[in-house]
């Protein structure tokens, strides 16, 4: 660490892996701009005017951005989702926060920023110590405004990710989808996070770029410094700052070793089908979300497509794309697994996973309230744009339609229905196949009712443990009982496949990419899995050395251990 006395001392961090692999490159702190408070100055009297003249220029700038956004997402979306920017301009018309913005300024003699930040920090609270829900929600538009304000007085108008330096690890304390969406394997070779549980969204969308990353690092942010030269073991979880020649030796011999065995193994994936010890065939495909992902799971092997996730494309616009737009993503995104079989699944948004554009209210409860098909059912344009461009996409590929977060047979049905009149519409006879994800104890439990409606299945394991264990994926104080293989969820796993009948069922969560668990997962029936297009070798690796009675011996555990999480 560079500690101001001319030495960097070597540090090791320890944290849980949660992507896998070797990684070296200088350290990106990342600080979501509320947080910082680096801009923390006094003035004087003849600098009184000058703060005064940047925080109305922030106000106008914010103004403007916010009618603009209002229009456009009104024209899109409707009235309902441009009523928030609406109710953000009000917030900033209202005479008595220009006073007391006044007030702080004049009295205290601190910086814009630092006025900013208080003033709206206080105004926050007030809203969040309110009784009524619907007005304590209004803390988020306030610290939305705050951010906004922020960033404007920076002179920022790109996201701080999005042009990171080559080699870059980036160490922060927590990512966030609309975060992640600006990192590439071209630019951020590691990942440390103070907060990512292996199933946060940070920590998933690491592996599916194959970029190795260790979350739960107590005080990152206090030991990592921009510029620190850091060295990444993902599968140990270890980090090591300022390292010495020795620790360098030991990671350069480490990487090797990873290298050859992965370069080994995807010739072997290339070649041979993946088959257990004793004949069953199992098809190991891989999770996506881009091109570049797609590049990479043909190179590792993969049979095919399990999951494409459309959010990382919708979360990096500003606006809503148009059907023309997706379709074309689309197509050149999936251009290297041509002939393969392809399932793309429609945008599960909500909770965390928020577009700029849609502005979706605060909820009190995001993970249960409208994510995935329940957004889309609310935004006729947000899917139409989608469906259309599947079904173009459908005339090039032989894809597949996933429906994200299926509670109820009716979250089908209307899906279903609109594909079939704008197929006419479009002239397209032929339907693509359609998939529901079971991601909720309901839509595993109504099996035999959904199956009437579609042609296949793909098991979410990370929303299925995170409704069934009742423990947020994203939340480290219940990381204890987040456990996807527990007993209950591999029940409902076979459940699943059991009742499917003769529709196809494959599991796409991270369970599917466990190693260990992958007999667990045979034993249930599963014989398709959709992984991190990096973990594509290992998960095949490992399913050929399995022999049958191995998996079946799995069956008295399985039904057996009904434990206490904690002890598992
Ligand atoms: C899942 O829930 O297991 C899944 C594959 O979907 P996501 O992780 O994108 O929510
Ligand atoms: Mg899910």
């Amino acid at each position: 660490m560079e500690n101001g006395q001319g030495k960097r001392k070597m540090l090791t961090l320890l944290g849980k892996g949660v992507s896998p692999g070797m990684a070296q490159g200088k350290a990106f702190v990342y600080k979501d701009v509320l947080l910082r408070d680096s801009e923390r100055y006094l003035i004087d009297d003849s600098q009184i005017d000058d703060e005064k003249t940047r925080i109305k220029k922030a106000i106008d700038d914010v103004r403007k951005c916010l009618t603009i956004d209002a229009k456009q997402i009104e024209g899109k979306l409707g009235k309902q989702s441009a009523d928030i920017f609406r109710a953000q301009e009000a917030i900033l018309f209202d005479p008595q926060i220009g006073k007391e913005i006044k007030r702080v300024l004049e009295t205290q003699m601190f910086n814009a920023e630092q006025v900013i930040r208080t003033v709206f920090r206080v105004l926050a609270r007030r809203f969040r110590d309110l009784d009524n829900e619907v007005l304590r929600e209004r803390g988020d538009d306030i610290d939305d405004l705050s951010r906004r304000l922020l960033l404007s007085l920076a002179g920022i108008h790109a996201h701080s990710l999005e042009k990171l330096p080559a080699n870059t690890v980036l160490v922060a304390r927590r990512l966030l989808p609309s975060d992640t969406v600006f990192l590439s394997r071209s630019s951020t070779v590691g990942v440390l996070a103070e907060f990512a549980g292996p199933a946060a969204h940070a920590a998933l969308l690491a592996r599916e770029l194959g970029i190795p990353c260790i979350g739960g690092i107590p005080d990152l942010l206090e030991t990592v410094h921009t510029g620190n030269f850091v060295l990444v073991d993902g599968t140990t979880g270890t980090a090591v700052l300022n390292p010495n020649p020795q620790a360098m030796e030991r990671h350069k011999k480490a990487s090797e070793e990873v290298r050859k065995s992965r370069e080994t193994m995807a010739y072997v994936n290339s070649v041979e089908r993946t088959v257990t010890s004793d004949g069953i065939e199992v098809s190991v495909m891989a999770n996506v979300r881009s091109r570049e992902d797609v590049e990479l799971a043909m190179q590792c092997g993969a049979d095919g497509i399990g999951l494409f996730r459309a959010e990382p494309f919708f979360l990096s616009t500003k606006h809503l794309p148009s059907a023309k737009k997706f379709a074309t993503f689309l197509l050149e995104s999936l251009e290297p697994a041509r002939g393969r079989h392809i399932d793309v699944r429609l945008l599960d948004i909500g909770a965390d996973k928020n577009p700029i554009y849609l502005h979706l209210p605060p909820e009190p409860d995001p993970s249960l309230g409208r994510r995935g098909v329940r957004v889309l059912h609310e935004y006729p344009e947000l899917l139409d744009t989608q469906l259309r461009a599947v079904l173009e996409v459908s005339q090039e590929f032989g894809i597949g339609i996933l429906i994200p977060m299926v509670t109820v047979d009716s979250d089908v049905l209307h899906i279903v229905s609109l594909l079939q009149k704008f197929s006419a519409e479009m002239g397209i006879c032929r339907l693509p196949r359609i998939g529901a994800m079971i991601e909720t104890p309901a839509a595993a439990l109504s099996i035999a009712s959904l199956r009437t409606h579609v042609d296949f299945f793909s098991i979410g394991s990370n929303d299925l443990t995170q409704y069934t264990m009742a423990a947020g994926r994203e939340n480290p104080l219940v990381a204890e009982y987040f456990i996807d293989d527990h007993p209950t969820i591999l029940r409902l796993i076979e459940l699943v496949v059991r009742e499917s009948g003769t529709t196809p069922v494959s599991i796409c969560g991270e369970l599917a990419g466990r190693v260990d668990v992958v007999p667990k997962l045979l034993k249930t029936g599963i014989r398709s899995l959709s992984v991190a297009a990096a973990l594509v070798p290992d998960v095949k690796f490992a399913v050929r050395k399995i022999r049958k009675e191995s998996f079946m011996q799995e069956k008295t555990d399985n039904e057996t251990n009904h434990g206490d999480c904690r002890k598992q």
